[in-house]
């Protein structure tokens, strides 16, 4: 994989998973958490406002960042609805959770606005 310009989709579903993944550690996991950095993009250009996750989220978060710049599809289908099932089994029920739990978080503070790029 080299650097590349992101397309817009691409970078709302980046934009989504870093927000996602970012509550789902703060509000779940304590312990030492580092700044979370990607090396395969700038993902800077994307979201520049940093976020810190525990060893455990980075590694998910780099999976899932990965596979989506990966997603063989143009346009993208909903993951769930998606023939290739990339995501391999273990981290897709985490990704899941972190969704469910995040997304949770935040209808209950009132940011349905959020939700709306990653649902429609
Ligand atoms: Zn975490």
């Amino acid at each position: 994989m080299k650097q590349r310009e992101f397309l817009k989709k691409e970078k709302e579903d980046i934009r989504i998973l870093m927000k996602f993944a970012g509550i789902y550690c703060r509000e779940n996991h304590s312990g030492e958490k580092v700044p979370f950095a990607f090396k395969l993009f700038d993902i800077k250009k994307i979201e520049r406002k940093e976020i810190a996750l525990c060893s455990e989220c980075t590694r998910l978060l780099t999976y899932g960042l990965t596979m989506r710049l990966k997603c063989p599809h143009d346009p993208k289908p909903m993951c769930k609805k998606c023939e290739t099932q990339c995501y391999h089994s273990a981290y897709k029920a985490k990704i899941r959770e972190v969704m469910k739990f995040s997304g949770m978080y935040l209808i209950k503070h009132g940011r349905v606005d959020m939700l709306y790029h990653y649902f429609k």
